[in-house]
């Protein structure tokens, strides 16, 4: 693969930021929410570090990635080309949200540089991200819970029976901070019936945890109707940087 910049690559991004971040924007007013609300974060997995360059220079600030070694690969590219910008400028580094399944023995290393772990479905898993964070000696780390809506574990979240100790276990800790839920939706159910169901547990959860008033929902397909039923962060790759070779979940 070449180095070189592809030259089409800004203005392909250019547009489909500006046509998501249009469609962001009906979708929270049509909600009656304030655009603003709602996080863009953009999805970088399989796409190279120079794309999350480029998005950065739009205005990105969010940043979603979903493996530990592909991430700390991209962050020193991105660190080593940075004095190369032509502005002069350094620019601003985007938070990073951890957004893929998380092996515990990979939780140290995702302690030291996520801004976000968007995907906490178990004890042992916020147990291990707390301990990363005192050992890192950094600010709390904002977590979301991630919650299955269907049971399926193969697609990580933690059942819905066992979320109220995960989060209260979360929320102890002083080591993390309790942002809400994330859900993926499950395969074959229509988004508005699974987002509706985050939407109630959601509300369940700022019952004992006012604080949890974030909701990580919407991806390509569905961000719209997730922002209509709450979604405070949304997650989007394909729609932004294109179909995805090779997907890593
Ligand atoms: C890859 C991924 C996304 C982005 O999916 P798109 O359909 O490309 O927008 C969002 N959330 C999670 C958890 C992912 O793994």
């Amino acid at each position: 693969m070449s180095a070189s910049v592809d030259d089409h690559r800004p203005a392909e991004l250019v547009a489909s930021l500006a046509a998501v971040r249009a469609h962001l924007s009906d979708a929270a007013t049509a909600a009656g929410r304030e655009p603003w609300s709602v996080t863009l974060v953009a999805v970088t997995k399989s796409f190279p570090a120079a794309d999350i360059a480029i998005l950065v220079g739009l205005g990105v600030l969010d940043i979603g990635e979903s493996r530990d070694q592909e991430i700390r690969a991209k962050l020193a590219q991105l660190r080593a080309s940075q004095p190369q910008d032509r502005s002069g400028n350094a620019q601003h580094a985007p938070r990073l949200h951890f957004i893929g399944q998380l092996q515990t023995n990979k939780a140290y290393s995702v302690a030291r540089y996520a801004d976000v772990v968007h995907t906490v479905d178990r004890p042992a898993l916020a147990t291990a991200l707390a301990a990363g964070v005192r050992l890192a000696e950094r600010d709390p780390l904002p977590v979301f819970v991630q919650v299955s809506l269907d049971g399926d574990p193969n697609r990580g979240g933690t059942a819905i029976a066992d979320l109220p100790a995960l989060a209260d276990q979360v929320a102890a800790d002083t080591a993390l901070r309790l942002l809400g839920l994330m859900a993926v939706p499950p395969l074959g159910e229509s988004p508005s019936v699974a987002y509706e169901r985050l939407a109630v547990l959601a509300q369940q959860l700022r019952e004992s945890h006012p604080g949890a008033t974030s909701m990580s929902a919407g991806m390509s397909g569905d961000y719209e109707v997730a922002v209509s039923f709450g979604a405070t962060h949304v997650r989007i790759g394909s729609a932004l940087l294109g179909r995805r070779e090779v997907t890593f979940g």
